[in-house]
């Protein structure tokens, strides 16, 4: 594969033997320092891997964020959404207005509900139970993806309940896939500097266990580009691949660049400019070389990332597009390059343009619906 290439001896070794394995926790420290003529070759390697494990479909979901409250009592330093519940412009979402927001995305024809917000001070179980339930009660075929595990571990606390319980009961009332957030970057020196008041590593592992073992599968994230190491986001990747290889309840590896531009961290001073491209890249390539078929689906973030560049990133090992997402408020307030709403039409317009196959999915990857070419073609004229 590299013989024309002016690949060096030691990157052209870790590449043949990712194509037989994952790569090791050291290898993969290598590979996310390479530059110059190794660098093609890492992401060259990276999208033959994913053809051969995932083909040439790419998949995203027809979804929308419902952000029921932008109060939050964990204030990341990352985070340009949250609120104090005394602020001019913090809110919290009626039944009403959630169930507008609803409406409004079933007639998009959404088939997922993303569920996600500030970490309210007195929400138990019984406040998740009943956004479930309004939203469940209301759009039964619509899976809803939803909470994170900080807010468990919060309402577990409050109803003095198991985290395990909090789960059985969050199932119980509708909950369909849990968001693999709060992760940020699972090592505890980054999490005391960027987010001290959320669970610790060991926590969320555990949260996330929980939820596998209950039944409930979860997306899996990072979010990179702050104050972390690169040895630090090769740490995280491999916790990841460890949880799955103990429950394989993961559906889908997320990387999210940091957004940096309005979060408090950064306009203080305390953090990077974000990530480049390469390491942006880096990162996708490293990935699918270390969870290879563990998590097959490895997703892209054109919210974070903008179109362009999340088409490129689909070169680099990446085969999922996310979801459309109307109304994801978080990265709106972060700055999203492209917006936050994305039509099926303009996401099947960047998959077709690389050669590869978009297709509709649910948030479980459990079904798979294919684009009426018509719309495409409409788009194409
Ligand atoms: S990222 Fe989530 S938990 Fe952190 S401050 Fe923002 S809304 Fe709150």
């Amino acid at each position: 594969m590299f013989d024309k290439l002016p690949v060096s001896s030691k990157t052209e070794k870790i590449l043949t033997k990712a194509l037989d394995e994952e790569i090791s926790v050291e290898d993969a420290n290598y590979l996310m320092n390479v530059k110059g003529s190794d660098f093609y070759p890492l992401l060259a390697t990276a999208d033959f891997l994913r053809n051969e494990i995932v083909g040439d479909d790419v998949t995203f979901i027809n979804n929308c964020n419902i952000n029921f409250t932008n109060i939050c009592t964990v204030r990341c330093g990352f985070c340009a959404f949250g609120r104090d519940a005394d602020d001019a412009d913090a809110y919290i979402l009626s039944d009403e207005e959630i169930l507008s927001k609803a409406e409004f995305a079933v007639k998009r024809g959404a088939r997922e509900f993303c569920l996600m917000g500030g970490v309210l001070a007195d929400a138990d179980i019984e406040y998740y139970e009943h956004l479930l339930e309004l939203l469940k009660g209301n759009y039964p075929d619509v899976l809803i993806h939803g909470f994170s595990p900080t807010m468990i571990s919060d309402a577990a606390i409050l109803s003095e309940i198991s985290i395990e319980e909090a789960f059985m009961r969050l199932k119980d009332a509708g909950l369909d896939t849990l968001p693999g957030t709060a992760a940020e970057i699972l090592t505890d020196r980054s999490r005391a500097l960027i987010c001290p008041e959320k669970v610790s590593t060991q926590e969320w592992i555990d949260i996330v266990k929980t939820a596998h073992d209950v039944g409930l599968t979860s997306s899996a994230t990072i979010m990179y580009g702050h104050v972390e190491t690169l040895a630090e986001r090769v740490e995280h990747i491999d916790i990841l691949r460890n949880i799955q290889r103990e429950t394989n309840g993961f559906t889908e590896f997320i990387p999210m660049t940091f957004m940096h531009e309005y979060s408090p961290i950064f306009l203080e001073g305390q953090s990077n400019l974000g990530a480049t491209g390469s390491e942006d890249l880096k990162l996708y390539a490293v990935s699918r070389l270390m969870l290879w078929d563990l998590i097959p689906n490895i997703q892209v973030s054109w919210v974070k990332m903008g179109y362009r560049f999340a088409q490129i990133a689909l070169a680099a090992g990446a085969n999922d597009l996310g979801g459309t997402l109307g109304g994801d408020e978080l990265s709106e307030a972060s700055g999203a390059p492209d917006g936050v709403d994305a039509s099926i039409e303009t996401l099947s317009k960047i998959i077709k343009d690389l050669g590869r196959n978009p297709i509709e999915r649910n948030s479980k990857y459990s079904e798979f619906y294919p684009i009426e070419s018509n719309r495409i073609e409409i788009l194409s004229k």
